[in-house]
C-alpha cells in the first residue's frame, strides 16, 4: 500500500484539473494512483504559500513566483518537491531550492511544435493583418486599404535560440521558403540543416522577421532593448512567444512609435504575472505600458497561450506525474532541475540543457 502523498496544485484552471485527473487515472503507477491532488485556483506566491500546509509537493505554472522566501515557507511546511507544469523555470530560485534540499522538476518539451505553430500564426497575423480584417469584415467593411502585407517566401527570418521550439520554427519557416538565420551561443547541426548561424547583431540587421525562442536568464533579460532594436531592419516584425522579460517594453513602444519596428506579436509580457490567465475585462488595468501596446494597429497580444493545445496539455499532465513517480520511487528523473541538494542546471549557465 503506497504511503499517503498530497500534491497541492496551484494556478489551477478547469483544464488543469481535467487533464491532471485524467493522467492520474491512466497512470500505470500505483504510487501515482494513491496521490491526493488538491487544486487551488490561486497562484503560489508569498501570500498563498500557507495553503501548501499538509502538502508533500506543490505543482506550479509559469506565473507562480517561488523566490527564496516562498521556498523557505514551503520547506518549513514540509513540502519536499516542486513540480513545474512548464519548461521555463525562471520563476523558481533554484539555488535556494538546492540549499533547502527541495527536489524540483519541469516538463522540458511538451509540444515544441505547438509553440512554434503559434509563433508562426502570430507572425503571419501581424504580417498579413488578418486581425484587422477580422474586425472590419464583421462591420461590413470590405475595404483592403491598410491591409497590405508582405509575402513571407524569400524573406529572411532570424531565430534567437535554436532549442526544441526554435528548431520547430525553423522547420516550418523553411517550408514557407524563408532564408533562415539564427543566434545561439550553442549552435547545433540540427539548425544548420535549415540555415546559418550569425552573431545576434548581424541577425537583427539582416532579418525581416525576428522570433525569440531562448529562455529567460540573467544573460537574456531585455535582450531586445533600445540598442538591439536600433540594430533591427526598419519595418521588421518582432515575435516573442518565449518569456516577457526578454523584451524591454518601454524601448519596444518607442520603436513602434517611431515606426522603426514594423510590427510586434507578443504571447508573453514582462508584467503578465497577476494579469494573464484571469478575466480582467471589468477592471481598470493599471499597467499603462500593456495598455499602450493594445492601441497599436500593428501589435498583436495574446495571453501566454502558445502551449495551449490538447496534445500539449496531455503531455504536461502525464510528464508531471511521471516526474512525481520518479521522485516517489527515488529513481533518477531526466527532467529534474534540483535533486538531492544538487543543482543540475545553474541559472546563469548556458545553455539551459540537462
Ligand atoms: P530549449 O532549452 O530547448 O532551447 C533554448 C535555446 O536557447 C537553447 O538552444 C539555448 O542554447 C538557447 N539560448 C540560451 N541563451 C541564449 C542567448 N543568449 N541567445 C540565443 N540563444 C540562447 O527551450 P525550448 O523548449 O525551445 O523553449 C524555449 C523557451 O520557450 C522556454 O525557455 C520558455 O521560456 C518558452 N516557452 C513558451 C511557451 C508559451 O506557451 N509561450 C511554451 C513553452 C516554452
Amino acid at each position: 500500500m503506497p504511503a499517503p502523498f498530497n500534491l497541492a496544485v496551484f494556478s489551477t484552471k478547469s483544464y488543469d484539473r481535467e487533464y491532471l485527473t485524467r493522467a492520474q487515472r491512466s497512470s500505470p503507477s500505483a504510487q501515482i494512483a494513491a496521490v491526493t491532488l488538491t487544486f487551488h485556483d490561486v497562484p503560489l506566491n508569498p501570500d498563498t504559500a500557507p495553503l501548501a500546509r499538509g502538502a508533500d509537493a506543490v505543482c506550479i505554472f509559469v506565473n507562480d513566483a517561488l523566490p527564496a522566501a516562498v521556498l523557505e515557507t514551503l520547506a518549513a511546511l514540509g513540502v519536499r518537491a516542486v513540480l513545474l507544469r512548464c519548461a521555463g523555470f525562471n520563476n523558481v530560485d533554484l539555488a535556494a531550492a538546492e540549499a533547502l534540499g527541495l527536489w524540483v522538476a519541469r516538463v522540458p518539451a511538451y509540444a515544441p511544435e505547438a509553440v512554434a505553430e503559434f509563433a508562426l500564426a502570430l507572425l503571419q497575423t501581424v504580417n498579413r493583418k488578418t486581425h484587422r480584417a477580422y474586425n472590419r469584415v464583421r462591420e461590413g467593411n470590405f475595404s483592403l486599404d491598410g491591409l497590405m502585407g508582405r509575402t513571407l517566401c524569400g524573406k529572411t527570418v532570424g531565430i534567437v535560440g535554436t532549442g526544441k521550439i526554435g528548431i520547430a520554427m525553423a522547420r516550418i519557416l523553411k517550408g514557407f521558403g524563408c532564408r533562415l538565420l539564427a543566434a545561439d551561443p550553442f549552435p547545433t547541426d540540427a539548425f544548420r540543416e535549415y540555415g546559418e548561424y550569425v552573431e545576434l547583431g548581424e541577425l537583427l540587421a539582416q532579418s525581416d522577421y525576428v522570433s525569440l525562442h531562448c529562455p529567460l536568464t540573467e544573460q537574456t533579460r531585455h535582450i531586445i532593448n533600445a540598442e538591439t532594436l536600433g540594430k533591427m531592419k526598419k519595418g521588421a516584425v518582432l515575435v516573442n512567444t518565449s518569456r516577457g522579460g526578454l523584451v524591454h517594453t518601454e524601448s519596444v513602444i518607442a520603436a513602434l512609435k517611431s515606426k522603426h519596428l514594423g510590427g510586434l506579436a507578443l504571447d508573453v509580457y514582462e508584467g503578465e504575472g497577476g494579469l494573464f490567465y484571469q478575466d480582467h475585462s471589468g477592471d481598470i488595468i493599471q499597467d499603462d505600458q500593456l495598455m499602450r501596446l493594445t492601441t497599436f494597429p500593428n501589435v498583436l497580444l495574446c495571453g501566454h497561450q502558445a502551449f495551449f493545445t490538447e496534445e500539449a496539455l496531455t503531455e504536461i499532465a502525464e510528464c508531471t506525474l511521471r516526474n512525481l513517480d520518479n521522485f516517489l520511487n527515488r529513481v533518477p528523473c531526466p527532467n529534474a532541475l534540483v535533486r538531492e541538494g544538487h543543482l543540475l542546471v545553474r541559472r546563469d549557465s548556458l545553455p539551459v540543457r540537462i
